[in-house]
């Protein structure tokens, strides 16, 4: 049995960038106690200029050195103001390496035959060491034992180009044994969120926003007590407070109901970061790094209390495709082709809703990826039509208690109707957790607050299960 790990800490983007954010974090780690894993992400904006760069570079257009020189003096600026000579002089070189290694990977850009493009992903993933090198060597500066470690020695995927899933027993292995000892040794160590390996041992990623499954994925494996998802808000809200002026803080939260909020549009965690946590039963805690002393939200195996909607939220910038079926397809061989398609494409599916008497199939997806939907359908065999609205909006109420609660469909679209907002389309979860409704994109605001008024979440939530301990 090896040293306990108190907690996995991930910070993104935007809790790392500049002096004053790395310096922060770098507090945060110092004041928590021994046992603690950081993961860190590429200081906001990073990820997309050494993308863009490597990506010109593939076209044959210039951009390449800009991106590249851009990202070495966002680091060594930061560093430059909180190094002191000798680490100084040791991260800049590494900057360097990393640098030379984007520039090198991008030159070397032709997907292999399965349509992955490894050196992207190894150039994508170039900040994510820089920030764990730079927070790492910040560490060490004010006294505390900490290393930087690269999560392509420690986590192994399928290695699906930029969404690969983790290959769990090969990286149980690699991470305790690189981790456990560094723990047992009080040594912190810093580790590179987004970053993992192929089985073959090429650098792939775990997806944009991928790095708060790093860090739950570590934890299942460790395993760690909690895992605390540093950000820029207090936690998960009843609505987006930028639409919605009277959202409150939700305190606690099931795992499911996360889940539904991250898949929804809720940008606090990502969603494949649930799983890892739910089904080791690790509670996952959302804190705020500029208001540190506030609670934040717990997600953890609550249980779902009284009836009753807890959430609503929506992706504002939704798709629908409308599929009729050819002559004598029938809905089955339709809706079997249409998914299979999307499956192979890696389509978002928000929404289906079915009409059986007209052989139609209504599909909501994030509007980004409607014309990949489309394309992913062209001479599809049993398709005879496909029409497609591309300003429309998902809004949806989420509450694990709403299972076996009758008339919540009926207030929503009540709601909705008052307001004069039309429901273009709607469906709700197999497990009752979560309503949706497609509408348009001009009542988005509107049939938001109309559902956060009518289902009565504008006040302070209070919590029914008292949430898991704090870590001190
Ligand atoms: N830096 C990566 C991204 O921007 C991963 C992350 O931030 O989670 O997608
Ligand atoms: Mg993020």
């Amino acid at each position: 049995m090896g040293v306990p790990c108190r907690a996995v800490m991930k910070f993104g983007g935007t809790s790392v960038l500049g002096s004053q954010g790395t310096d922060r974090v770098a507090s945060i780690l110092a004041d928590s106690p021994v046992g603690v894993v950081a993961v860190v992400s590429a200081m906001a904006g990073t990820t997309d200029l050494l993308l863009r760069g490597a990506e010109s570079a593939v076209a044959g257009r210039p951009g390449l050195e800009a991106a590249a020189g851009a990202t070495r003096s966002a680091y060594v600026g930061v560093a430059k103001e909180l190094l002191a000579r000798r680490e100084l002089a040791d991260f800049v070189s590494r900057v360097d390496e990393v640098t030379a290694t984007y520039r090198a990977c991008s030159g070397q850009l032709a997907p292999t035959p399965s349509g992955a493009n490894r050196s992207l992903e190894a150039a994508a993933s170039a900040g994510e060491l820089l920030s764990a090198c730079l927070l790492a060597a910040v560490l060490r500066q004010r006294g505390v034992a900490a290393t930087a470690v690269d999560s392509a020695q420690l986590l192994v995927t399928d290695g699906h180009p930029l969404a690969a899933a983790p290959l769990m027993p090969e990286s149980l292995e690699r991470t305790r044994v690189r981790l456990l000892p560094l723990l047992q040794a009080g040594t912190l160590p810093v580790v590179t969120g987004f970053r993992a390996r192929t089985a073959g041992g090429e650098v792939t990623t775990l997806g944009r926003g991928g790095s708060d499954h790093s860090a739950t994925l570590l934890a299942a494996v460790l395993p760690a007590a909690e895992v605390w998802i540093w950000t820029d808000v207090d936690g998960l809200l009843t609505a987006d407070p930028r639409l919605v002026p009277d959202a409150q803080l939700l305190s606690e939260v099931s795992y499911a109901e996360a889940m539904e909020l991250a898949y929804f549009g809720a940008k606090v965690l990502h969603r494949s970061a649930v799983p890892p946590a739910a089904s080791a039963a690790i509670p996952i805690r959302i804190k705020n790094t500029m208001r540190p002393q506030e609670q934040g939200t717990v997600i953890h195996r609550r249980s779902p209390g009284p009836g009753g909607a807890r959430a609503v939220t929506g992706v504002a910038e939704a798709g629908l495709l409308t599929l009729t079926a050819s002559p004598g397809a029938g809905l089955n061989r339709l809706a079997g082709e249409v998914f299979g398609r999307f499956a192979d494409a890696r389509i978002t599916t928000l929404l289906v809703t079915q009409s059986s008497a007209e052989d139609v199939i209504c599909v909501a997806v994030p509007a980004g990826e409607l014309t990949a939907a489309r394309e992913a359908l062209r001479q599809a065999s049993y398709l005879r039509a496909q029409d497609a609205q591309d300003q429309v909006s998902v809004v949806v109420v989420v509450g694990e208690a709403m299972r076996g609660t009758a008339g919540i469909a009926g207030k929503m679209f009540g709601a909705l109707g008052e307001e004069g907002i039309n429901v273009v389309a709607i469906s709700q979860g197999s497990s009752e957790l979560a309503v949706a409704a497609v509408v348009q994109r001009r009542d988005l605001a509107g049939a938001l607050r109309a559902l956060h008024r009518v289902f009565e979440l504008g006040h302070p939530q209070t919590s029914r299960d008292a949430p898991p301990q704090v870590l001190r």
